[in-house]
This record gives C-alpha cells, structure tokens and sequence, in this order.
C-alpha cells in the first residue's frame, strides 16, 4: 500500500499524506463543472466501442457493483469492449475492489490493475468513474504541491469522455480537489452510484 501511494507507512497511517504545505490546486478556481443525466450516459455507452470503468470507496458504500456488474454483461452483449481499472489503493482495504466484483461476479479476466489499463485509456471512448476520487486525481502528476503529489493514478483523463459518479463536489480521503472534475471531456453525474447505475440501466 505504502508502495502504491508513493508514500513512507508513517504518513500513511498519520493521514494528510505526509506533506504540511498546503496544495495549491485547493487555492485555484479550476472554473466550471458540466452535468450530465443517466440517459446520455446510456446512449454514450451505446455508442461506444471501448468502456473502462475505474470504481472507489463509493461504489463500496452505495453498493452499486451489482447494478454495474449487470450493465457490464449488457454492454459486452452488445459487442462493446468492457474492462475495469483498479487502482491498488481504491477503496478502503487493500483489493476492497476485487472482492466487490468478484461477489457481484463480474468476470476475472477483465478487471485490470492500473499498470495493466493506464497506456490503453488514451484509446477508450468512456470511462465510468464509479465513487472514485483520489485514485483519479490528475493533481498526483501535475502539482508538485499537492499532498498527493507523486501518488501514482488511473489517467483516466487520457480517455474520449469521463463521467464521474458522486454526491457532490466534495473531496476524497485525502481531503483535496480534483482537477479531473473541470476538465472538458469531463461530465458530472451526480446522486447515489447505485441509484445512477440503476437509472442508465432502465435507460440502456
Ligand atoms: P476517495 O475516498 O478518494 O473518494 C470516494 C468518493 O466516493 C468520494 O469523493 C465521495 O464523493 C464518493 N461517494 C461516497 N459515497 C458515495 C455514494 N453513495 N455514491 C456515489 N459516490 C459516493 O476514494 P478512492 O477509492 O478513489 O481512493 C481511496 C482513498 O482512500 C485514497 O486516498 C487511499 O489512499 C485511501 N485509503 C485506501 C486504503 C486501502 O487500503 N485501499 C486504506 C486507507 C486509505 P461524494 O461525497 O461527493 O459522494
């Protein structure tokens, strides 16, 4: 775990992330966010040739990989390439992801590690950003003040589109903003990852 966050057991068990500086992107107004709803999600995904979903502690707490394991299944029946990134930190216990999936029986040899997925997400049409945050904080490789600086990330922003799925605007454990959220091929879908899921499934 101390490998995959770049960082020394101490500031990982102290949390903050061993830097006392305060992160610069937290200052910055990173401008506009855009919004997107469950049915152009859907038609996306329809659309799409390659989908890779990255999933984080939200997916966890809504519970939504049984929805997601199903719109999985859809989606490779219609032809589309479907894979999972998993960051090795994502969640709160190591391979938290894994076990998820495997419960929710999504099959083995499509859920890929980060250093797996990262060089093919520049050839990805969409990436479903599942209650993910740090994991897919563009900051980690931009912002040599952040307290993420160095962690290494799923560069999911390399993809066609990105929607991310949350609550709200609000930080990760780490406790600073993400720059992925402003990006233009970023889109917003906010709510309950389970409700969400569900909704684009009805749609799909
Ligand atoms: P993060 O904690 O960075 O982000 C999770 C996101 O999920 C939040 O931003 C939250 O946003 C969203 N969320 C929460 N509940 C819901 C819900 N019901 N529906 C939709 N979204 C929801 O998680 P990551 O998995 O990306 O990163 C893991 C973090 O935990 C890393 O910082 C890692 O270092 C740390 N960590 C990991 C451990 C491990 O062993 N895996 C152990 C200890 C720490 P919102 O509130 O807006 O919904």
């Amino acid at each position: 775990m101390c490998k995959a966050m770049n960082r020394s057991f101490i500031s990982v068990i102290a949390g903050g992330f061993g830097m006392e500086a305060p992160s610069s992107s937290g200052d910055v107004d990173q401008g506009e966010h855009r919004e997107v709803t469950a049915e152009e999600v859907a038609e996306m995904l329809a659309g799409a040739s390659s989908v890779v979903i990255t999933p984080g502690y939200g997916m966890a707490v809504a519970q939504a990989q049984y929805p997601v394991a199903e719109i999985t299944r859809i989606l490779r029946e219609k032809g589309v390439k479907v894979r999972f990134g998993i960051h090795p930190v994502a969640g709160r216990l190591p391979g938290h992801m894994n076990v998820l999936l495997a419960e929710a029986k999504v099959p083995y040899d499509i859920v890929l590690e980060m250093d797996e997925i990262n060089d093919d997400l520049s050839d990805t049409d969409v990436v479903l950003v599942i209650g993910a945050n740090d994991t897919v904080n563009p900051a980690a490789e931009d912002d040599p003040t952040s307290p993420i600086a160095g962690m290494p990330v799923l560069r999911v922003w390399d993809a066609g589109n990105v929607i991310v799925f949350k609550r709200s605007m609000a930080v990760g454990y780490a406790g600073v903003q993400n720059p992925l959220f402003f990006k233009d091929n970023t889109s917003m879908l906010f709510g309950d990852a389970k409700e969400r899921v569900e909704d684009i499934l009805r749609a799909l």
